[in-house]
Protein backbone atom coordinates (compact mmCIF):
# COMPACT_ATOMS: atom_id res chain seq x y z
CA UNK A 1 0.00 0.00 0.00
CA UNK A 2 0.88 3.71 -0.63
CA UNK A 3 2.87 5.40 1.94
CA UNK A 4 0.33 7.70 4.32
CA UNK A 5 1.00 11.42 3.68
CA UNK A 6 1.07 14.47 5.60
CA UNK A 7 0.63 17.72 4.24
CA UNK A 8 2.05 20.98 5.56
CA UNK A 9 -0.64 23.98 6.29
CA UNK A 10 0.06 27.32 7.73
CA UNK A 11 -0.16 31.39 6.55
CA UNK A 12 3.06 32.36 4.74
CA UNK A 13 6.30 33.07 5.60
CA UNK A 14 6.12 30.45 9.39
CA UNK A 15 8.20 28.04 8.05
CA UNK A 16 6.67 25.66 5.97
CA UNK A 17 8.64 25.27 3.32
CA UNK A 18 12.19 25.32 5.58
CA UNK A 19 10.56 22.69 7.79
CA UNK A 20 9.51 20.55 4.52
CA UNK A 21 12.75 20.82 3.39
CA UNK A 22 14.54 19.54 6.78
CA UNK A 23 11.98 16.44 6.69
CA UNK A 24 12.97 15.58 3.52
CA UNK A 25 16.74 15.81 3.72
CA UNK A 26 18.81 15.48 1.06
CA UNK A 27 16.39 12.83 -1.06
CA UNK A 28 14.64 15.26 -2.98
CA UNK A 29 12.19 14.96 -5.61
CA UNK A 30 12.51 18.23 -7.79
CA UNK A 31 9.24 19.80 -9.50
CA UNK A 32 10.39 21.78 -11.11
CA UNK A 33 13.53 22.99 -12.00
CA UNK A 34 13.30 25.83 -13.60
CA UNK A 35 15.78 29.07 -12.22
CA UNK A 36 14.65 31.79 -10.56
CA UNK A 37 11.97 29.36 -9.01
CA UNK A 38 13.27 28.98 -5.33
CA UNK A 39 10.38 26.71 -3.89
CA UNK A 40 10.63 24.26 -6.29
CA UNK A 41 9.56 21.21 -3.98
CA UNK A 42 5.94 20.37 -2.79
CA UNK A 43 5.84 16.68 -2.83
CA UNK A 44 8.69 14.21 -1.24
CA UNK A 45 9.09 11.12 -0.03
CA UNK A 46 10.31 11.02 3.81
CA UNK A 47 10.93 9.08 6.38
CA UNK A 48 11.46 8.95 10.22
CA UNK A 49 12.70 5.77 12.11
CA UNK A 50 10.59 2.75 10.55
CA UNK A 51 7.85 5.02 8.73
CA UNK A 52 7.62 6.23 5.04
CA UNK A 53 5.55 8.49 4.20
CA UNK A 54 5.02 11.41 1.59
CA UNK A 55 5.02 15.06 2.59
CA UNK A 56 3.51 18.10 0.66
CA UNK A 57 4.22 21.72 1.29
CA UNK A 58 1.00 22.90 0.93
CA UNK A 59 2.44 26.38 0.10
CA UNK A 60 4.66 25.75 -2.67
CA UNK A 61 1.56 25.56 -4.76
CA UNK A 62 1.67 29.35 -5.27
CA UNK A 63 -1.86 31.17 -6.03
CA UNK A 64 0.19 33.96 -5.30
CA UNK A 65 -2.05 35.89 -6.94
CA UNK A 66 -5.05 35.29 -5.00
CA UNK A 67 -6.12 37.35 -1.54
CA UNK A 68 -5.13 35.49 1.42
CA UNK A 69 -8.37 34.08 1.99
CA UNK A 70 -8.55 32.15 -1.38
CA UNK A 71 -5.00 31.00 -0.98
CA UNK A 72 -5.29 29.64 2.67
CA UNK A 73 -8.46 28.21 1.73
CA UNK A 74 -7.12 26.28 -1.05
CA UNK A 75 -3.98 24.96 0.41
CA UNK A 76 -5.93 23.82 3.69
CA UNK A 77 -8.16 22.07 0.48
CA UNK A 78 -5.32 20.67 -0.70
CA UNK A 79 -4.63 19.17 2.30
CA UNK A 80 -7.82 17.91 3.15
CA UNK A 81 -8.27 16.36 -0.14
CA UNK A 82 -4.74 14.62 0.11
CA UNK A 83 -3.62 13.92 3.29
CA UNK A 84 -3.49 11.02 6.15
CA UNK A 85 -2.21 13.86 8.77
CA UNK A 86 -1.77 17.61 8.67
CA UNK A 87 1.40 19.66 10.23
CA UNK A 88 0.30 22.91 10.87
CA UNK A 89 2.96 25.26 11.48
CA UNK A 90 2.80 28.86 13.48
CA UNK A 91 5.73 30.87 14.34
CA UNK A 92 6.75 31.39 17.92
CA UNK A 93 8.47 34.74 16.71
CA UNK A 94 5.90 35.96 15.52
CA UNK A 95 3.37 34.87 17.79
CA UNK A 96 -0.50 34.17 17.51
CA UNK A 97 -2.08 35.97 14.39
CA UNK A 98 -5.18 36.29 13.29
CA UNK A 99 -4.75 34.86 10.05
CA UNK A 100 -3.25 31.36 12.35
CA UNK A 101 -7.09 31.44 14.08
CA UNK A 102 -8.09 31.19 9.96
CA UNK A 103 -6.30 28.49 9.67
CA UNK A 104 -7.24 26.33 12.90
CA UNK A 105 -10.95 27.15 12.09
CA UNK A 106 -10.92 26.08 8.49
CA UNK A 107 -8.74 22.78 9.87
CA UNK A 108 -11.63 22.70 12.99
CA UNK A 109 -13.92 21.04 10.09
CA UNK A 110 -11.83 18.08 9.25
CA UNK A 111 -11.80 15.02 11.20
CA UNK A 112 -8.07 14.51 9.97
CA UNK A 113 -5.45 14.31 12.50
CA UNK A 114 -3.67 17.63 12.90
CA UNK A 115 0.06 18.06 14.56
CA UNK A 116 0.67 21.70 15.56
CA UNK A 117 4.36 22.79 15.07
CA UNK A 118 5.52 26.25 16.51
CA UNK A 119 8.63 26.74 14.18
CA UNK A 120 11.36 29.58 14.84
CA UNK A 121 11.69 28.67 18.63
CA UNK A 122 15.35 28.56 18.14
CA UNK A 123 16.81 28.49 21.38
CA UNK A 124 15.50 26.93 25.13
CA UNK A 125 14.40 30.89 26.85
CA UNK A 126 11.58 30.96 24.05
CA UNK A 127 10.02 27.69 24.72
CA UNK A 128 7.23 29.30 26.90
CA UNK A 129 5.94 31.08 23.88
CA UNK A 130 4.11 28.26 22.71
CA UNK A 131 1.87 28.28 25.49
CA UNK A 132 -0.31 30.60 23.64
CA UNK A 133 -1.04 28.51 20.87
CA UNK A 134 -3.04 26.19 22.92
CA UNK A 135 -6.17 28.73 22.20
CA UNK A 136 -6.06 27.27 18.82
CA UNK A 137 -7.76 24.27 19.92
CA UNK A 138 -5.74 22.43 18.22
CA UNK A 139 -4.15 19.69 21.18
CA UNK A 140 -0.24 20.29 22.56
CA UNK A 141 2.05 22.37 20.69
CA UNK A 142 5.38 21.20 19.83
CA UNK A 143 8.12 24.03 20.12
CA UNK A 144 10.90 23.56 16.87
CA UNK A 145 13.50 25.43 15.10
CA UNK A 146 13.40 24.42 10.99
CA UNK A 147 16.59 26.75 10.34
CA UNK A 148 18.33 25.11 13.44
CA UNK A 149 16.86 21.88 12.98
CA UNK A 150 16.06 21.27 16.71
CA UNK A 151 12.72 19.87 18.16
CA UNK A 152 11.84 17.72 14.81
CA UNK A 153 11.37 13.91 16.76
CA UNK A 154 9.30 14.72 18.65
CA UNK A 155 6.77 16.44 15.82
CA UNK A 156 7.78 13.44 13.74
CA UNK A 157 6.63 10.89 16.31
CA UNK A 158 3.48 12.70 16.87
CA UNK A 159 3.03 12.83 13.21
CA UNK A 160 3.62 9.01 12.13
CA UNK A 161 1.26 8.18 16.09
CA UNK A 162 -1.21 8.95 13.32
CA UNK A 163 -0.74 6.85 10.65
CA UNK A 164 -3.15 4.63 9.53
CA UNK A 165 -3.00 1.06 10.34
CA UNK A 166 -1.24 -1.03 8.10
CA UNK A 167 -2.78 -4.59 9.19
CA UNK A 168 -6.34 -3.08 8.42
CA UNK A 169 -5.15 -3.40 4.36
CA UNK A 170 -6.31 -6.24 2.97
CA UNK A 171 -4.80 -8.18 -0.30
CA UNK A 172 -5.86 -7.09 -3.29
CA UNK A 173 -5.27 -8.97 -6.41
CA UNK A 174 -6.74 -6.03 -8.92
CA UNK A 175 -4.53 -4.32 -11.02
CA UNK A 176 -3.78 -0.55 -9.93
CA UNK A 177 -3.47 2.02 -12.78
CA UNK A 178 -3.08 5.33 -13.46
CA UNK A 179 -3.40 7.85 -16.32
CA UNK A 180 -0.92 10.44 -16.56
CA UNK A 181 -0.47 13.13 -19.26
CA UNK A 182 -0.34 17.04 -19.45
CA UNK A 183 -3.71 19.20 -19.11
CA UNK A 184 -5.99 18.80 -22.30
CA UNK A 185 -4.29 15.31 -23.90
CA UNK A 186 -7.68 13.44 -23.20
CA UNK A 187 -7.29 11.69 -20.38
CA UNK A 188 -10.85 12.85 -18.51
CA UNK A 189 -12.06 11.45 -22.18
CA UNK A 190 -10.61 8.45 -22.29
CA UNK A 191 -12.08 7.73 -18.47
CA UNK A 192 -14.71 8.02 -19.70
CA UNK A 193 -14.55 6.18 -22.69
CA UNK A 194 -13.06 3.29 -20.58
CA UNK A 195 -15.30 3.08 -18.44
CA UNK A 196 -18.36 3.74 -20.39
CA UNK A 197 -18.34 0.68 -22.43
CA UNK A 198 -19.27 -2.65 -20.90
CA UNK A 199 -17.76 -2.54 -18.03
CA UNK A 200 -19.19 -2.87 -14.55
CA UNK A 201 -17.55 -0.92 -12.36
CA UNK A 202 -17.55 -2.72 -8.64
CA UNK A 203 -17.28 0.09 -6.30
CA UNK A 204 -15.60 3.07 -5.44
CA UNK A 205 -13.10 2.32 -3.11
CA UNK A 206 -13.42 4.17 -0.03
CA UNK A 207 -9.57 4.80 0.74
CA UNK A 208 -9.27 4.45 4.41
CA UNK A 209 -8.38 8.22 6.04
CA UNK A 210 -8.74 9.79 2.18
CA UNK A 211 -11.22 10.43 -0.04
CA UNK A 212 -12.86 8.05 -2.72
CA UNK A 213 -10.40 8.68 -5.94
CA UNK A 214 -10.21 5.67 -7.29
CA UNK A 215 -12.45 3.61 -9.34
CA UNK A 216 -12.78 -0.15 -9.67
CA UNK A 217 -14.21 -2.43 -12.83
CA UNK A 218 -14.11 -5.57 -14.18
CA UNK A 219 -13.49 -6.54 -17.97
CA UNK A 220 -15.44 -9.17 -19.73
CA UNK A 221 -12.55 -11.05 -19.50
CA UNK A 222 -12.96 -11.05 -15.54
CA UNK A 223 -9.59 -8.95 -14.86
CA UNK A 224 -10.23 -6.92 -12.60
CA UNK A 225 -8.49 -2.91 -12.41
CA UNK A 226 -8.14 0.04 -10.11
CA UNK A 227 -8.23 3.07 -12.03
CA UNK A 228 -6.18 5.58 -9.68
CA UNK A 229 -7.14 9.19 -8.75
CA UNK A 230 -10.09 8.96 -11.22
CA UNK A 231 -11.29 12.04 -9.40
CA UNK A 232 -8.19 13.75 -10.32
CA UNK A 233 -8.20 13.11 -13.91
CA UNK A 234 -12.18 14.31 -14.13
CA UNK A 235 -10.96 17.25 -12.71
CA UNK A 236 -13.01 18.70 -9.35
CA UNK A 237 -12.80 22.24 -9.82
CA UNK A 238 -11.26 23.56 -6.25
CA UNK A 239 -9.16 26.64 -6.77
CA UNK A 240 -5.44 24.79 -6.32
CA UNK A 241 -6.30 22.41 -9.64
CA UNK A 242 -5.40 25.21 -11.93
CA UNK A 243 -1.80 25.58 -10.43
CA UNK A 244 0.72 23.66 -12.34
CA UNK A 245 2.78 22.63 -10.13
CA UNK A 246 -0.24 20.79 -8.73
CA UNK A 247 -0.62 18.99 -11.49
CA UNK A 248 2.84 17.44 -11.52
CA UNK A 249 2.27 16.81 -7.77
CA UNK A 250 -1.22 14.84 -8.37
CA UNK A 251 0.74 12.90 -11.71
CA UNK A 252 3.57 12.22 -8.64
CA UNK A 253 1.10 10.98 -6.68
CA UNK A 254 -0.71 9.18 -8.91
CA UNK A 255 2.40 7.15 -10.19
CA UNK A 256 3.79 6.41 -6.73
CA UNK A 257 -0.12 4.99 -5.83
CA UNK A 258 0.39 2.61 -8.85
CA UNK A 259 1.73 -0.58 -10.77
CA UNK A 260 1.18 0.49 -14.52
CA UNK A 261 1.46 4.07 -15.68
CA UNK A 262 -0.76 4.51 -19.08
CA UNK A 263 1.32 7.60 -20.51
CA UNK A 264 -0.90 9.69 -22.53
CA UNK A 265 0.43 12.14 -25.14
CA UNK A 266 -1.22 14.40 -27.74
CA UNK A 267 -0.72 13.51 -31.54
CA UNK A 268 -2.22 16.62 -32.08
CA UNK A 269 0.12 18.95 -30.16
CA UNK A 270 3.04 16.28 -29.82
CA UNK A 271 5.79 15.62 -27.49
CA UNK A 272 6.29 18.13 -25.01
CA UNK A 273 9.18 18.57 -22.03
CA UNK A 274 6.59 18.42 -19.55
CA UNK A 275 5.60 14.89 -20.77
CA UNK A 276 9.29 13.65 -20.71
CA UNK A 277 9.25 15.10 -16.65
CA UNK A 278 5.90 12.93 -15.75
CA UNK A 279 7.71 10.12 -17.86
CA UNK A 280 11.15 10.17 -15.86
CA UNK A 281 9.86 10.00 -12.94
CA UNK A 282 7.77 7.40 -13.41
CA UNK A 283 10.40 5.37 -14.70
CA UNK A 284 12.84 5.97 -12.17
CA UNK A 285 10.10 4.69 -9.57
CA UNK A 286 10.58 1.69 -11.47
CA UNK A 287 6.84 1.51 -12.90
CA UNK A 288 5.86 -0.34 -15.58
CA UNK A 289 4.32 2.03 -18.64
CA UNK A 290 1.95 1.75 -21.72
CA UNK A 291 2.83 5.00 -24.29
CA UNK A 292 -0.99 5.98 -25.65
CA UNK A 293 -0.77 8.04 -28.36
CA UNK A 294 -3.96 9.91 -28.24
CA UNK A 295 -6.46 11.86 -30.88
CA UNK A 296 -4.98 9.79 -33.32
CA UNK A 297 -8.33 10.86 -35.65
CA UNK A 298 -6.99 14.19 -35.86
CA UNK A 299 -4.01 13.63 -38.17
CA UNK A 300 -4.55 13.20 -42.08
CA UNK A 301 -2.24 9.68 -42.06
CA UNK A 302 -0.89 7.53 -45.02
CA UNK A 303 1.32 4.63 -44.76
CA UNK A 304 4.11 5.92 -42.49
CA UNK A 305 2.74 8.40 -40.25
CA UNK A 306 2.59 5.55 -37.12
CA UNK A 307 5.67 4.55 -37.98
CA UNK A 308 7.19 7.71 -37.72
CA UNK A 309 5.32 9.22 -34.93
CA UNK A 310 6.46 6.24 -32.90
CA UNK A 311 10.25 6.73 -34.52
CA UNK A 312 10.00 10.29 -32.70
CA UNK A 313 8.66 8.66 -29.51
CA UNK A 314 11.94 6.51 -29.47
CA UNK A 315 14.01 9.46 -29.83
CA UNK A 316 12.49 11.85 -27.36
CA UNK A 317 11.89 9.28 -24.75
CA UNK A 318 15.01 6.61 -24.98
CA UNK A 319 14.90 5.21 -21.53
CA UNK A 320 11.41 4.09 -22.37
CA UNK A 321 12.53 1.88 -24.67
CA UNK A 322 10.40 -1.10 -22.90
CA UNK A 323 6.97 0.36 -23.25
CA UNK A 324 4.87 -0.50 -25.62
CA UNK A 325 3.28 2.14 -27.58
CA UNK A 326 -0.61 2.37 -29.11
CA UNK A 327 -2.69 4.89 -31.00
CA UNK A 328 -5.84 5.66 -29.95
CA UNK A 329 -8.87 8.28 -29.87
CA UNK A 330 -10.83 8.32 -27.16
CA UNK A 331 -13.56 10.37 -29.21
CA UNK A 332 -13.90 7.46 -31.97
CA UNK A 333 -12.89 4.64 -29.49
CA UNK A 334 -10.35 3.23 -31.44
CA UNK A 335 -8.07 0.53 -30.52
CA UNK A 336 -9.25 1.69 -26.82
CA UNK A 337 -10.42 -1.97 -26.61
CA UNK A 338 -6.66 -2.70 -26.61
CA UNK A 339 -5.85 -0.95 -23.38
CA UNK A 340 -6.85 -3.15 -20.89
CA UNK A 341 -4.88 -6.21 -22.08
CA UNK A 342 -1.77 -4.44 -22.89
CA UNK A 343 -1.76 -2.88 -18.75
CA UNK A 344 -2.81 -6.54 -18.21
CA UNK A 345 0.22 -7.85 -20.44
CA UNK A 346 2.97 -5.55 -18.41
CA UNK A 347 1.44 -5.62 -15.38
CA UNK A 348 2.48 -9.39 -15.79
CA UNK A 349 5.76 -8.78 -16.69
CA UNK A 350 6.22 -6.61 -14.19
CA UNK A 351 6.09 -8.92 -11.57
CA UNK A 352 7.67 -11.65 -13.58
CA UNK A 353 10.14 -13.95 -12.33
CA UNK A 354 13.02 -15.93 -14.01
CA UNK A 355 14.87 -18.88 -12.88
CA UNK A 356 18.61 -18.44 -11.84
CA UNK A 357 19.61 -21.19 -14.03
CA UNK A 358 17.72 -19.88 -17.45
CA UNK A 359 19.09 -16.59 -16.11
CA UNK A 360 22.86 -17.66 -16.14
CA UNK A 361 22.51 -19.49 -19.34
CA UNK A 362 21.36 -16.39 -20.98
CA UNK A 363 24.10 -14.07 -19.48
CA UNK A 364 26.91 -17.01 -20.52
CA UNK A 365 25.52 -17.25 -23.95
CA UNK A 366 25.60 -13.49 -24.36
CA UNK A 367 29.21 -13.23 -22.61
CA UNK A 368 30.31 -16.01 -25.13
CA UNK A 369 28.69 -13.74 -28.07
CA UNK A 370 30.05 -10.43 -26.87
CA UNK A 371 32.99 -10.76 -24.36
CA UNK A 372 33.65 -8.50 -21.68
CA UNK A 373 35.12 -5.43 -21.56
CA UNK A 374 38.77 -5.03 -20.15
CA UNK A 375 40.25 -2.07 -18.75
CA UNK A 376 44.10 -1.92 -18.42
CA UNK A 377 44.93 -5.54 -19.22
CA UNK A 378 42.44 -6.34 -16.80
CA UNK A 379 39.17 -8.02 -17.78
CA UNK A 380 35.49 -8.18 -16.26
CA UNK A 381 34.47 -11.50 -15.29
CA UNK A 382 30.48 -12.31 -14.27
CA UNK A 383 30.18 -15.01 -11.78
CA UNK A 384 26.42 -15.41 -11.49
CA UNK A 385 23.46 -13.63 -11.50
CA UNK A 386 19.94 -13.96 -9.85
CA UNK A 387 16.66 -12.01 -9.78
CA UNK A 388 16.06 -10.55 -6.17
CA UNK A 389 13.22 -8.63 -6.34
CA UNK A 390 9.94 -8.02 -8.41
CA UNK A 391 8.06 -4.46 -9.29
CA UNK A 392 10.23 -4.00 -10.58
CA UNK A 393 12.11 -7.15 -11.88
CA UNK A 394 15.82 -6.80 -10.24
CA UNK A 395 18.79 -8.53 -10.85
CA UNK A 396 22.05 -9.11 -8.85
CA UNK A 397 24.84 -9.49 -11.18
CA UNK A 398 28.13 -10.85 -9.07
CA UNK A 399 31.55 -9.81 -10.84
CA UNK A 400 35.03 -9.59 -10.44
CA UNK A 401 35.34 -5.76 -9.76
CA UNK A 402 32.16 -3.28 -10.49
CA UNK A 403 34.47 -0.44 -11.67
CA UNK A 404 34.96 -2.94 -15.23
CA UNK A 405 31.22 -3.04 -15.75
CA UNK A 406 30.63 -0.17 -18.22
CA UNK A 407 27.55 1.30 -19.03
CA UNK A 408 27.19 0.02 -22.53
CA UNK A 409 28.01 -3.43 -21.40
CA UNK A 410 25.54 -3.63 -18.34
CA UNK A 411 23.17 -2.31 -21.34
CA UNK A 412 24.33 -5.40 -23.71
CA UNK A 413 23.40 -7.67 -21.04
CA UNK A 414 19.97 -5.95 -20.12
CA UNK A 415 19.00 -6.28 -23.77
CA UNK A 416 19.93 -9.70 -23.93
CA UNK A 417 17.31 -10.13 -20.82
CA UNK A 418 15.03 -8.93 -22.71
CA UNK A 419 15.78 -10.69 -25.52
CA UNK A 420 15.11 -13.97 -23.71
CA UNK A 421 12.11 -13.32 -21.15
CA UNK A 422 9.48 -10.97 -21.91
CA UNK A 423 9.81 -7.49 -20.45
CA UNK A 424 7.91 -5.65 -22.27
CA UNK A 425 6.57 -2.13 -20.44
CA UNK A 426 8.72 -2.63 -17.56
CA UNK A 427 12.02 -0.98 -16.87
CA UNK A 428 14.60 -3.33 -14.83
CA UNK A 429 17.06 -3.10 -12.50
CA UNK A 430 20.48 -3.89 -12.86
CA UNK A 431 22.39 -4.32 -9.28
CA UNK A 432 26.50 -4.75 -9.61
CA UNK A 433 27.66 -6.36 -7.08
CA UNK A 434 31.54 -7.65 -6.36
CA UNK A 435 32.10 -11.46 -5.37
CA UNK A 436 35.46 -11.97 -3.34
P1 LIG B 1 6.83 29.46 4.41
O1 LIG B 1 6.35 30.62 3.60
O2 LIG B 1 5.89 29.17 5.55
O3 LIG B 1 7.16 28.26 3.62
O4 LIG B 1 8.19 29.95 5.14
P2 LIG B 1 9.72 29.74 4.70
O5 LIG B 1 10.17 28.34 4.97
O6 LIG B 1 9.90 30.27 3.32
O7 LIG B 1 10.43 30.65 5.77
C1 LIG B 1 10.08 32.03 5.94
C2 LIG B 1 11.22 32.75 6.63
O8 LIG B 1 11.38 32.28 7.98
C3 LIG B 1 12.56 32.55 5.95
O9 LIG B 1 13.25 33.75 5.98
C4 LIG B 1 13.24 31.51 6.83
O10 LIG B 1 14.64 31.62 6.78
C5 LIG B 1 12.70 31.83 8.19
N1 LIG B 1 12.69 30.66 9.09
C6 LIG B 1 12.23 29.43 8.80
N2 LIG B 1 12.37 28.60 9.86
C7 LIG B 1 12.97 29.33 10.85
C8 LIG B 1 13.40 29.04 12.20
O11 LIG B 1 13.28 27.92 12.69
N3 LIG B 1 13.95 30.05 12.91
C9 LIG B 1 14.10 31.29 12.37
N4 LIG B 1 14.66 32.21 13.14
N5 LIG B 1 13.73 31.61 11.13
C10 LIG B 1 13.16 30.64 10.36
P1 LIG C 1 -7.57 16.08 -20.04
O1 LIG C 1 -7.32 17.50 -19.60
O2 LIG C 1 -6.29 15.37 -20.33
O3 LIG C 1 -8.46 15.30 -19.14
O4 LIG C 1 -8.30 16.19 -21.48
P2 LIG C 1 -9.84 16.10 -21.84
O5 LIG C 1 -10.32 14.70 -21.81
O6 LIG C 1 -10.58 17.11 -21.04
O7 LIG C 1 -9.80 16.52 -23.38
C1 LIG C 1 -9.32 17.79 -23.81
C2 LIG C 1 -9.95 18.14 -25.15
O8 LIG C 1 -9.52 17.22 -26.15
C3 LIG C 1 -11.46 18.05 -25.13
O9 LIG C 1 -11.97 19.10 -25.90
C4 LIG C 1 -11.76 16.71 -25.77
O10 LIG C 1 -13.02 16.68 -26.41
C5 LIG C 1 -10.64 16.59 -26.77
N1 LIG C 1 -10.29 15.19 -27.04
C6 LIG C 1 -10.02 14.22 -26.15
N2 LIG C 1 -9.70 13.05 -26.77
C7 LIG C 1 -9.79 13.31 -28.10
C8 LIG C 1 -9.57 12.49 -29.27
O11 LIG C 1 -9.24 11.31 -29.26
N3 LIG C 1 -9.73 13.11 -30.48
C9 LIG C 1 -10.10 14.43 -30.57
N4 LIG C 1 -10.24 14.94 -31.80
N5 LIG C 1 -10.31 15.22 -29.51
C10 LIG C 1 -10.15 14.66 -28.28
Amino acid sequence: MPAPIVAVVGRPNVGKSTLFNRIVGERMAIVEDQPGVTRDRLYAHAEWLNYEFRLIDTGGIEMSDEPFLTEIRGQVELALDEADVILMVVSGREGLTREDEVVAKMLYKTNKPVVLAVNKVDNPEMRSEVFDFYALGLGEPFPVSGSHGIGLGDVLDALVAHFPDEAAEQEDDAIRFSIIGRPNVGKSSMVNAILGEDRMIVSNIEGTTRDAVDTRFVTNDGDEFVMVDTAGIRKRGKVYENTEKYAVMRAMKAIDESNVILMVLDAETGIRDQDKHVAGYAHDAGKAMVIVVNKWDTLKKDNHTMTKFEEKIRQEFKFLDYAPIVFVSAKTGQRLDRLPDLIRDVDDNHRKRVASSSLNDVLMDAIAINPTPTDNGRRLRVYYATQVAVQPPTFVIFVNDVELMHFSYQRFLENKIREAFDFTGTPLKLIIRPRK
